[in-house]
């Protein structure tokens, strides 16, 4: 079963979780993980460009990372947040700098989200900058505020 199913998602708060290793083979691992911006509780969803844009700007952004090796971005189809799927086993804490990093980096880019095309999107009628540097904020003041959770409860 997938362990997301296995969370409760009643007590689920905002925060980066580890939800899942899966094993490759004997040398491999993949580390997933929740980063949970909405707690379901809250009946919060990200709004559909939003959503769109985040993943866009995430993928980008963990591609060029140099202190991680990405596996895959999903966005989660309730809209709560985001699946990160990694080479590394780092700690929550640590994938959240990195997220803060990441919301920095946003911040200063002014406008632009990459694969905003008819070529490298699906659908880019729904990407937003601006909805999606609304979400990036509330997130950045969550964790500089201390309300991010890092164990599953
Ligand atoms: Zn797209």
């Amino acid at each position: 079963m997938t362990k997301s199913f296995e969370i409760n998602h009643l007590v689920l708060q905002r925060g980066i979780y580890l939800n899942d290793i899966r094993k490759i083979n004997d040398e491999t691992n993949v580390y997933i993980y929740d980063w949970r911006i909405y707690a379901p509780s809250e009946l919060k969803y990200l709004n559909q460009s939003a959503n769109h844009t985040i993943e866009h700007l995430l993928a980008d952004y963990f591609n060029n990372s140099k202190e991680v090796t990405k596996i895959a971005i999903f966005p989660y189809g309730c809209l709560t947040g985001f699946g990160i799927a990694l080479a590394q086993n780092i700690s929550p804490q640590k994938l959240e700098k990195i997220i803060l990093d990441f919301i920095q980096s946003v911040f200063a880019q002014d406008n632009f989200v990459p694969g905003n095309s008819l070529s490298a999107c699906g659908n880019p009628r729904t990407l937003n900058y601006l909805e999606a540097i609304q979400v990036l904020k509330e997130v950045h003041n969550d964790i500089i505020n201390g309300k991010y959770h890092y164990v599953y409860a």
